[in-house]
């Protein structure tokens, strides 16, 4: 889907006709120009100045799929009773842009005409108040339109609403259910479809033998020669592979043909599988599509979405897994992997990740799975988890920096990372366990917590920051709040 965002500037007839003429050639230009840095189009739709025109421009943003949401501005003071009609029935992501065509004030022609035409400063606060009153969920982004920071705060913020548009759509795939006995992977599938849209549903390991099984040679012959291409080899066991490119070329048949974007397996249900998907897996998520391991349906759809909020629509976002720590004094870290399942978009760009097989003990695997294996790169980066807490979803999001691996660790057969949680890493630990946060995460690299921050809010979920201020006491109070009022809501 190719979304763009709707431009639709506020005015009145006050000012007579040569003013909104004015208004409208500059937010034209604005626009167009904003197009040209913004991720999505911005599309000039109306000078609105009346009850009807706001009500019709939102009935059509509604109604339009493309319409990933509307970027509203007062050039000029725009009454807002006029909005309450319109804004009551928006149904999409709504960021009020508070800013001025001009940058500065022009000392010698500044004139009463120039204050009539130039109202910003006080019609973006007449317009704020009403959307306050409505108690909506908005973006409000300050400054001057041309300016660097804003731009990319609004680029920013559309790809948090393209991430909505995602969710709204997203339908999930299980083969099987989840790891026997886990509580954090459950969840009220009803609920998550009525709040964020996802569709989960259940598809046997059985559908997918049979797919699997009408895979032709010449379908893992090509699939091959996608993997020499992005990845090293190193591995004599070419029969693993192609058993993979099998379980790829199968899923990605399934996925497609009932339109899902992500999928979850788990270890306990291969039957008659050789291998968990490894690679397959790996490389299904490099193609955007997210993952969750052992029944992970909530981090599947997750990865999914902030895969689509990223870089050029798929970014560097994967399913990951806090597995062990390093607790040496001053070298404080996380590593982070998965049985097999990282997503290669985490790698060093110019390393290539190698193909490599080893014994898989745990789970059904009658045969060693072949899988990628590569060091995830440096960077700031958050890791997201969604958890169910009975009656409400709970967004947890932590800040971290990753770090190229202090060892090289040659006997781990798997991908993996390595970070210092934010504040530090123990007291992270305690706030992300006070949270209720999952072993499962998703770990980004080009999503931020504001953004994950704008997207809980335009979901209507609890969100939550674990940050280089947070401290495990006022997280604690936090909390509590956060019961209280989602208990009234
Ligand atoms: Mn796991």
């Amino acid at each position: 889907m190719k979304y763009n965002f709707w431009f639709v500037v506020g005015s009145q007839f006050l000012y007579g006709p040569e003013v909104l003429v004015t208004v409208e050639e500059r937010a034209k230009e604005m626009a167009d120009k904003l197009s040209e840095l913004l991720p999505y189009p911005l599309l000039y739709k109306v000078t609105a100045k009346t009850n009807q025109e706001i009500t019709d421009i939102v009935k059509e943003a509604n109604y339009d799929d493309t319409c990933a949401g509307i970027i509203t501005w007062c050039h000029t003071f725009s009454p807002s009773k006029m909005w309450i009609n319109g804004l009551n029935n928006l149904q999409k992501p709504y960021c009020h842009f508070a800013t001025q065509y001009n940058k500065e004030i022009p000392n010698d022609e500044i004139d009463m005409d120039f204050m009539n035409l130039n109202q910003a400063a006080h019609g973006d606060r007449e317009h704020g108040f009403i959307a306050a009153r409505l108690r909506m969920p908005r973006k409000i982004i300050a400054g001057y339109w041309q300016n660097q920071n804003v731009i990319e705060r609004m680029g920013d913020w559309m790809k948090s609403a393209v991430g909505v548009a995602v969710s709204k759509n997203l339908k999930v795939m299980r083969f099987g259910d989840n790891m026997r006995e886990v509580a954090v992977t459950e969840g009220d599938k009803v609920e998550v479809q009525t709040k964020l849209g996802w569709q989960v549903n259940t598809w046997a390991v059985g559908d997918l033998v049979k797919e699997m099984n009408a895979v032709t040679e010449q379908e893992i012959d090509d699939m091959m020669e996608i993997y020499s291409s992005k990845y090293d080899i190193s591995t004599d066991n070419i029969n693993a592979i192609r058993y993979q490119a099998r379980e790829e070329i199968a899923m990605k048949k399934m996925l497609d043909r009932e339109n899902c974007k992500a999928f979850s397996n788990t270890f306990q249900d291969l039957y008659g599988m050789e291998q968990l998907p490894g690679l397959a897996s790996q490389h299904l998520m490099s193609q955007g599509y997210g993952y969750g391991g052992e029944g992970d349906w909530k981090v599947a759809a997750m990865t999914a979405i902030m895969k689509a909020m990223g870089e050029n629509g798929n970014g560097a976002s994967a399913f990951m897994e806090d597995y062990t720590y390093h607790l040496a004094e001053g070298q404080e870290y996380s590593l982070g992997a998965h049985m097999l399942e990282v997503c290669p978009s985490l790698a060093d760009p110019d390393k290539k990740p190698k193909i490599e097989t080893h014994h898989l003990g745990i789970g059904m695997n009658e045969k060693d799975p072949a899988r990628l294996v590569f060091e995830g790169k440096a960077g700031d980066a958050i890791v997201v988890s969604l958890v169910d807490m009975g009656g409400r979803l709970r967004l947890i999001c932590q800040d971290v920096v990753c770090v190229k691996p202090i060892m090289p660790m040659p006997n781990l057969p798997v991908a993996r990372v390595m970070w210092k949680a934010m504040p530090n890493l123990t007291e992270g630990i305690e706030c992300w366990i006070t949270a209720g946060g999952a072993h499962h995460t998703v770990l980004s690299y080009d999503v931020s917590a504001e953004q994950m921050k704008d997207w809980a809010k335009m979901m209507d979920i609890e969100f939550v920051h674990i940050n280089k201020d947070t401290t495990v006491q006022e997280l604690e109070k936090e909390l509590l709040v956060n019961d209280l009022v989602w208990k009234l809501k």
